[in-house]
Order: C-alpha cells, then sequence, then structure tokens
C-alpha cells in the first residue's frame, strides 16, 4: 500500500491508526534510524534504500506492506510497484488529497519535526498531477481520502 501526499497531509497518522508498527515503512523512520534527525534530507538516498530493502523482504513474504513517504514522483511509485509485481502481490493506493491550506495547519501542529512551509507547498503542487498519474499506474484501488474523511475510513482486510 502506497501512501501518497503531501507532509502535513495525515500519512503516517492514518498509517499507525490502521496498521501495525512493524506494517509500515517509513522514509522518515528510516532517516531517523540512520541519523537520529528524520528530517535530515542529506540521508534521503540511503533511506529510500533502507524502505526498499525492507519492503523488498516483507513483499517476499507476502506480509502487508504501508509505505509511508510522500510517494509524489512516478519514479519513486514504480520502484515499489516493481517490487510488488515481482512478488505477485496487489498494489493499491491511500491519497490524501486537501486543500493546502489543510497541509499547512496540520503541519504546523505536528509535534517533533516540522517541515519548511516551500517544501510543503512544493508537494501540494506535485498533488493534481501525481493524482492524474495513479489512474495508469496499475493498482488495485486508488482511495481518495479528503479532508474529513481520515477518522471514518475503515480499512478491511482480504
Ligand atoms: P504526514 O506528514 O502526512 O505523515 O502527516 P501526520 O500524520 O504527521 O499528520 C500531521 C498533523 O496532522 C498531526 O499533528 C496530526 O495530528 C494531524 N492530523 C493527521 N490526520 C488528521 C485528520 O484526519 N484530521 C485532523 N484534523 N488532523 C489530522
Ligand atoms: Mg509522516
Amino acid at each position: 500500500m502506497l501512501l501518497v501526499g503531501p507532509s502535513g497531509a495525515g500519512k503516517s497518522t492514518f498509517a499507525a491508526r490502521h496498521f501495525s508498527v512493524t506494517e509500515v515503512v517509513s522514509s522518515d523512520a528510516a532517516r531517523a534510524m540512520l541519523t537520529d534527525d528524520a528530517g535530515d534530507q542529506d540521508a534521503s538516498a540511503e533511506a529510500f534504500q533502507v524502505v526498499a530493502l525492507i519492503v523488498n523482504g516483507r513483499l517476499k513474504r507476502r506480509l502487508t506492506t504501508v509505505v509511508d513517504a510522500t510517494n509524489l514522483h512516478a519514479a519513486s511509485r514504480r520502484q515499489y510497484t516493481r517490487l510488488a509485481a515481482r512478488y505477485g502481490v496487489p498494489a493499491v493506493v491511500i491519497a490524501f488529497d486537501l486543500p493546502l491550506s489543510a497541509y499547512h495547519e496540520r503541519n504546523a501542529r505536528r509535534e517533533g519535526r516540522k517541515v519548511d512551509e516551500i517544501v510543503v507547498e512544493d508537494h501540494a503542487a506535485r498533488m493534481p498531477q501525481a493524482l492524474a498519474e495513479l489512474e495508469g499506474e496499475g493498482y488495485v484501488a486508488v482511495h481518495i481520502v479528503g479532508e474529513d474523511a481520515a477518522d471514518e475510513a475503515i480499512v478491511e482486510r482480504r
């Protein structure tokens, strides 16, 4: 399962509510493990290698796996859909499509690390294109979560 959305969208909150700790593979957590700083962008390349290694190992075992990262670029999503295809597991997207003000408000309310406003704006600007691209990427389902829907969402495992 790929979570897609800007920083502040509520991805990690959603993941924590609906999935167990070990089901969630997070780029922020990988950065933190590497550097003690979840926001250390200098560690991004290594962090995504760690994420890919864990996703590969989990999908090989056919375990439910949630990739908690912005996943706003087609190239990064493709890396995970390739792994899913390799192991014959279905890929699902949950995209968090909120107004820009909501990303800013939530990001400001976040405990711990806050992402620069300019970065949040850059992420938000990528959302329309990402949403358009998702249709053609072969997911078994693309769920769009809006501003209030996250509280009401029910995740069913099949
Ligand atoms: P991420 O950057 O996408 O992982 O976003 P987070 O999950 O860290 O959420 C950012 C902030 O928004 C946190 O302070 C959350 O408490 C808050 N938040 C997350 N989901 C919701 C939601 O569904 N509704 C509201 N009102 N706030 C939320
Ligand atoms: Mg997060």
